[in-house]
């Protein structure tokens, strides 16, 4: 797997890929703007040259990036205008991962706020299918798993299996598996064979070759809590040797593994230092 984690982009957009150098990623995820608001950004070409200048630069041009969505955006919001604020949100998070060359934005499917799963499905399909309509993106976007809480759709793989069915142009949408999110959901990854079992359900809902991206996160909360809190690697109840399991998976050796814990940046690199340490080489 190439390791990284989720780092900064305060002072500047280029200061990212500083960021993610110095604590020893081997890849790393950004938000383009601030998560929690809705102004939308457009960068500048000066900006824009610094971020791919410093990218060429520090070695990140042969390994894919991750953008993370704002936590605003909903694709199956239940009021109309925060449905269709959620929809031009998304189309400009598609713009400014293309102005970068950032190749994957990660988004959480949404949240169907009691219309009931089926009716939230087929809202984030239609909601794909027309920002895509409306913007065609160089960028693949990847449907995040979820740990459950509220109504979130997307914490069993048959979601985002149904999601990306009812969308028209499938090789643009793919997932990104968070092993919290997952954890949380029920799926028991803290043992080999439950990865197994994990990887089988994969198979036989959206299917492997969809998998493009990992959140690599431990759980303080217990298996099938439904509830979404991060542990450092190791410090959860999914445990150390899961992660060693599946940093060496051999078909997972290009898939990029994002660190995402709350902390600072002396603790990416103390949980990016770990997970290197458990690869057999
Ligand atoms: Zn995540
Ligand atoms: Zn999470």
């Amino acid at each position: 797997m190439k390791i990284g984690a989720h780092v900064s982009i305060s002072g500047g957009i280029q200061n990212s890929v500083m960021n993610a150098a110095e604590i020893g990623c081997e890849t790393f995820q950004i938000f383009t703007q601030n998560q929690r608001q809705w102004k939308s950004k457009i960068f500048s070409q000066d900006e824009i040259e610094a971020f791919k200048s410093s990218r060429r630069d520090k070695g990140y041009n042969s390994v894919p990036l991750l953008s993370h969505a704002s936590y605003l955006i909903n694709m199956c919001a239940t009021d109309e205008n925060n449905l269709q604020r959620s929809r031009k949100a998304l189309v400009d998070e598609l713009r400014r991962c293309d102005q970068l060359g950032i190749n994957y934005l990660v988004i959480h499917p949404g949240a169907h706020s009691g219309k009931g799963e089926e009716w939230g499905i087929s809202v984030i399909s239609e909601t794909i299918n027309e920002t895509i309509s409306r913007y065609q993106p160089q960028v693949e976007i990847l449907l995040e798993t979820t740990a459950g809480s509220g109504t979130a759709i997307g914490y069993r793989f048959k979601h985002l299996q149904k999601i990306i069915e009812q969308v028209d142009n499938k090789s643009k949408v793919d997932v990104c598996l968070d092993t919290c999110h997952i954890f949380a959901a029920g799926y028991p990854i803290q043992t080999k064979e439950g990865w197994e079992s994990t990887f089988s359900e994969i198979e036989q809902s959206f299917g492997w070759q969809k998998l493009k991206a990992f959140h690599l996160n431990d759980s303080l909360k217990e298996l099938a809590s439904r509830r979404d809190r991060h542990a450092a690697i190791g410090e959860g109840h999914i445990g150390l040797k899961s992660f060693e399991y599946i940093v060496n998976h051999e078909r997972l050796k290009d898939t990029p593994g994002i660190i995402e814990i709350p902390a600072n940046q002396n603790a990416d690199k103390d949980n990016i230092e770990l997970l290197k340490s458990l690869r057999f080489e």
